[in-house]
């Protein structure tokens, strides 16, 4: 490079270049003390040549959080007088950190001694935190991909139900699993719609069995909650305490509030845990919060369609009793059952008397009152192990799983009378008393086969019809009649 003509002297180009440099330079003498420090030094660090008196250079510059591997090598280069290069964190005089990129170099005279260590630093912090922030952002993109990726999974699993206890067992474990700082409780509206009932929970808080609609915020507004992290807020009369932050998120199938899924992070309790931590931390889950219980809401909707279907294909439409099909099943299976366990099991087989003159006289609509109310005090006499069912007609048979024959027949008679204090009305007419007959057979004495059992059950029945009607026969009076 040409030299300007007004000079009159050669620059000191050296130290020009080491004046105006924005690396920091430092120079040791073998035994680490430091010589002398370029202005760019000064600039960075804060430190002057004096504060390093009686100092080696590491004592000043690095800090708790520089890396022990890092110190090891510059050590070690120094010792064996070897070229080094790191990136170390270092500490201004002020207390703050930077990154730098640090060259170690060992000097020596002509006659090859060993006089000095040069260490030159450049501030390299802008790229570490962008590296870092990367970092960070791959890390959190990686976290997002392995929760879809469970998620996608856990609404497979979540589809597959096909009861509410499985799909119960499902959401358990599936929350769990994608979620396991939190504990959890699902809700479900009970048939009343008045509470809601604890339906499934995992974690160690002991949740209210049952709760109102009233006793949460989500519920009362329609809309999913988030609480711990707001200036204005106010906890949900269910929840356990009001230090731990928690989501309440309702659970919505065909456009119908049927649940709630709480989700509840008590390990950051807000008297212990940085409000700013608990926000980011709430910030993160409420998404998969959201996605969750959206899963869970098309996963009941579900389950409840195929339970809806299948009762159909089981249910009498008229009187809303089990129906032929279902109770063959059920017959089948409970003989099955039966016979294993040595437990007796009766059939009762029903017959409205005189039904035809119902319809006859009151019209087609009177009979199916008939029906109805019939099939109405069926069902509210035989619960819990008796199941009731239409199988025809004007017939219905009773299963009575665990029940011997006199019980069946004592519990039929019972009915029958029940029955004659039914009082009907149709299009503000007085319709005539009902009255019904039946017949009872049991396993094992009458049989162990469902046909066989129906058709001795049946013959009871005739014969109760034969013997003038509104009466119980048991197959055994039965057969003594016939022998007589
Ligand atoms: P019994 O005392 O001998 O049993 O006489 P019954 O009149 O009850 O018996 P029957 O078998 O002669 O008549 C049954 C009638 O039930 C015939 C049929 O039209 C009627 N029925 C069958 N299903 C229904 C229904 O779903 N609704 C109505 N309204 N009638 C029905
Ligand atoms: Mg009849
Ligand atoms: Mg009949």
């Amino acid at each position: 490079m040409a030299i300007p003509p007004d000079m009159t002297d050669t620059p000191d180009f050296a130290s020009l270049v080491l004046e105006h440099t924005t690396d920091a330079i430092l120079l040791t003498d073998p035994h680490d003390g430091v010589v002398w420090v370029n202005a760019g030094f000064e600039r960075m660090y804060g430190f002057t040549l004096a504060d390093f008196s009686g100092k080696i250079p590491e004592a000043l510059l690095n800090t708790d959080d520089t890396d022990p591997e890092v110190i090891r090598q510059v050590l070690e280069a120094l010792r064996e007088r070897r070229p080094l290069q790191v990136e170390v964190q270092n500490m201004r005089k002020s207390g703050d950190l930077l990154w730098v990129e640090k060259k170690l170099m060992p000097l020596f005279d002509k006659d090859g001694r060993h006089i000095f260590n040069m260490s030159v630093s450049r501030d390299i912090s802008e790229r570490k935190a962008l590296e870092r922030s990367a970092a960070d952002m791959m890390e959190t993109e990686s976290h997002r991909q392995h929760e879809r990726r469970l998620l996608s999974q856990i609404s497979e699993w979540l589809y597959s139900a096909k009861s509410l206890e499985e799909l119960l067992m499902v959401v358990k474990k599936s929350m769990q699993t994608l979620l396991p700082e939190a504990e959890g409780q699902l809700y479900i509206y009970s048939n009343t719609r008045d509470t809601l009932e604890l339906a499934a929970q995992w974690g160690d808080i002991t949740p209210p069995a049952q709760m109102g609609a009233e006793d949460c915020w989500a519920l009362r507004r329609g809309r999913a909650y988030s609480f711990g992290t707001k200036a204005i807020e106010f906890a949900c009369a269910h929840t356990h305490d009001d230090q731990s932050p928690y989501f309440c998120l309702p659970i919505i199938a065909h456009g119908e509030t049927i649940g709630l899924l709480h989700l509840c992070f008590s390990a950051f309790d807000r008297s212990i845990v940085p409000r700013e931590f608990i926000e980011t931390f709430m910030q993160q889950r409420w998404e998969i919060g959201l996605l969750c219980a959206e899963q869970i809401s098309l996963a009941v909707a579900n389950v409840q369609l195929r339970h809806e279907l299948l009762d159909q294909s089981v249910r009498d439409p008229l009187t809303n009793l089990w129906n032929r099909r279902w109770f063959l099943d059920a017959a089948q299976k409970e003989l099955l059952r039966a016979r294993g366990q040595k437990l007796p099991v009766s059939l009762i087989s029903l017959d409205v008397d005189h039904f035809k003159k119902f319809n006859d006289q009151y019209g087609h609509d009177a009979g199916d009152v008939v029906l109805r109310e019939f099939g109405a005090l069926l069902a509210t006499t035989f619960i819990d192990g008796w199941s009731p069912c239409r199988i025809g007609g004007e017939e219905f048979v009773v299963l009575c799983a665990g029940i011997d024959h006199d019980e069946a027949v004592h519990r039929a008679g019972d009915f029958l009378e029940a029955v004659t204090r039914i009082e009907l009305n149709h299009g503000g007419t007085r319709l005539p008393r009902i009255t019904a007959s039946a017949g009872v057979a049991s396993f094992p004495e009458d049989g162990d086969q469902v046909l066989r059992l129906m058709k001795v059950a049946d013959e009871a029945l005739y014969g109760a019809k034969e013997q003038g009607r509104a009466r119980v026969l048991s197959s055994r009076e039965n057969i003594a009649r016939k022998v007589d």
